[in-house]
């Protein structure tokens, strides 16, 4: 956004940092084994389509009036806006969005980071921005997106009080497939970014056809906008086209939609069918500020197989496929075939491809004998945007300081002022805990090209522990970023890493040891004990 508040760097710099950077395990994906038993119906997955696909759009950017909604309109597709209810300008053109079946979403009244809260500003930030919403667009607003792609608790609660399907921030979880039992309140998705080519999102939809899963497209601005990551409106375009060609195998329609009706698929699989003779009556309860008008089309056999909903009968789209309302609430089926259920074979996880770079958007580094990065001795660094601090919001990570600040001392080189990481982390598991001091690289968050380097070169000191520091490249899509581990002594001592020491782990998509597309720079501390208190200074490039 173009205010100071709301500046595209402060954008950049909480979002980027906020994704995890400690997954440890190698298994994301929790399936559930659907009802077993015999049940007299099949929910149909993604409403017949082999895949479904939601574009979402942040921050009510004037581009998506100019250039996205006019785009997907001609295409007849569908997606939806998040949009910042307090500085909302041009109403009566989102309202035509809203005609031509483009669903608007909740991104809170002012855009506002959660740190920056007051007592009961969660609450006030998600419901005024629903009931004003509501009562501009004359709709229902079931949807919410987590501004900054952060969802401490305070503001997680307020979307759960009000049952919005939210969409929360990227991981390797990414696909989502029918059979999981997914969190309403906090579904994953991927962004696009400025350097990133068609060829990135060509592969997420192909990737999401392959898992027969939903994928959750997070939007920001296109080319003609200044605000954050603006991606080529060419890209743009071979996107749509992209998904037009797949029409008929991907459903493209807005997050609440598809949402809607895997939400509407998992509480009628959860509902207990009652036989008694020839007639099966199934009963569920549809859930608070839920869509209407919700089908959900149910594969159902049976000789003279008879399908009504409060009395009146259901006729079949096709042989044995039965498009039910969901505000109906009850299901009668005479003569219905009772059979085991297929419990869903998941689709193998698809390993995440690397997000393929548009060699023209990358920003050459500096060429010196050492780039200095920063001494913490002046406001700025010497080179990059700004540091960033923060940590996982579950609740027990603790981390100081946060906001990023300087500290007093500091190394033999520059003894003023350092930074350091000090804190505890949650244990290692589910939700992935982690912590984090970061530097993203260019001011308008490019990726750059750190090739001519051969080392990174710091002082440190601290707990006598390993810690990490992180190059993370914009090509890597599954978070597992290549790393170095490094000892804090007590003493302040220069530690020198060559950058062919960075590794990946061994759970993410194995990319070739090349920094030709950095993003930001990250220390972070070590997995092996709880406690951490470690600082650092003096940070250079070195040849
Ligand atoms: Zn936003």
């Amino acid at each position: 956004m173009k205010n100071s508040n709301l500046g595209g760097k402060k954008i950049y710099r909480k979002s980027l940092a906020a994704f995890p950077l400690l997954i440890i395990s190698g298994s994301f994906l929790a399936f559930s084994s659907a009802h077993a038993g015999t049940c007299p119906f099949q929910v149909i997955p993604w409403n017949s389509y082999k895949a479904a696909l939601s574009l979402t759009y942040d921050d009510g950017d004037p581009i998506h009036l100019d250039v996205a909604i006019p785009e997907m309109n001609k295409r007849k597709l569908r997606g939806t806006f998040f949009l910042i209810s307090g500085p909302l300008t041009r109403a009566e053109e989102w309202k035509k969005a809203v005609a031509a079946g483009q669903e608007i979403g909740n991104h809170t009244v002012h855009h506002k980071h959660f740190e920056d809260f007051k007592e009961g500003e969660a609450q006030s930030e998600v419901e005024l921005a629903k009931t004003s919403l509501q009562n501009l667009f004359g709709i229902s607003i079931v949807t919410f997106g987590y501004p900054f792609v952060v969802w401490p608790p305070q503001l997680r609660k307020a979307v759960e009080a009000n049952n919005f399907i939210a969409r929360g921030g990227g991981g390797p979880d990414c696909y989502l497939t029918p059979d999981m039992n997914p969190d309403w309140y906090n579904l994953s998705c991927q962004g696009t970014m400025t350097p990133y080519a068609f060829e990135t999102y060509k592969n997420w939809v192909n990737q999401d056809l392959a898992a027969e899963a939903w994928t959750i497209l997070a939007i920001h601005a296109i080319e003609g906008s200044n605000w954050y990551q603006p991606i080529p409106k060419k890209t743009y375009i071979e996107l749509l086209d992209y998904l037009v060609q797949n029409k008929k195998d991907i459903w493209v329609a807005p997050f609440g939609e598809i949402g809607a009706y895997w939400r509407a698929q998992k509480v009628l699989e959860g509902a207990k069918p009652q036989k008694e003779g020839s007639t099966t009556t199934i009963k569920w309860e549809k859930p608070a500020n839920f869509p209407a008008e919700v089908k959900v089309k149910l594969a159902i056999e049976g000789d003279s197989l008879k399908v009504s909903q409060a009395g009146k009968p259901v006729k079949p789209l096709s042989p044995g496929v039965y498009a039910v309302s969901f505000d109906a609430g009850e299901l009668t089926l005479a003569n219905a075939l009772w059979k085991p259920q297929t419990v869903p074979t998941h689709k193998t996880p698809v390993a995440a491809k690397a997000a393929v770079i548009d060699a023209g958007s990358i920003t050459a580094a500096p060429d010196r004998a050492v780039l200095k990065v920063d001494d913490f001795e002046s406001s700025s660094p010497a080179y990059g945007a700004a540091w960033w601090e923060g940590c996982d919001t579950n609740g027990v990570t603790k981390l100081s300081p946060v906001p990023f600040a300087t500290l007093a001392g500091g190394s033999p080189k520059s003894p003023g002022h350092c930074a350091g990481l000090k804190g505890r982390m949650a244990p290692l598991q589910a939700p992935w805990p982690w912590a984090a001091l970061s530097l993203g690289l260019d001011a308008n968050s490019k990726p750059v090209d750190l090739s001519a380097y051969k080392a990174i070169r710091f002082y440190t000191q601290g707990d006598g522990k390993n810690h990490a520091v992180a190059l993370n490249k914009a090509s890597v899509a599954d978070y597992c970023d290549f790393t170095a581990a490094f000892v804090s002594p007590k003493v302040w001592t220069q530690v020198t890493i060559p950058l062919t020491d960075f590794a990946q782990a061994n759970w993410g998509k194995p990319l070739e040891k090349k920094f030709n597309d950095v993003l930001k720079l990250t220390f972070s501390p070590g997995a092996a004990d709880p406690d951490f208190d470690f600082k650092i200074d003096d940070v250079e490039f070195i040849k």
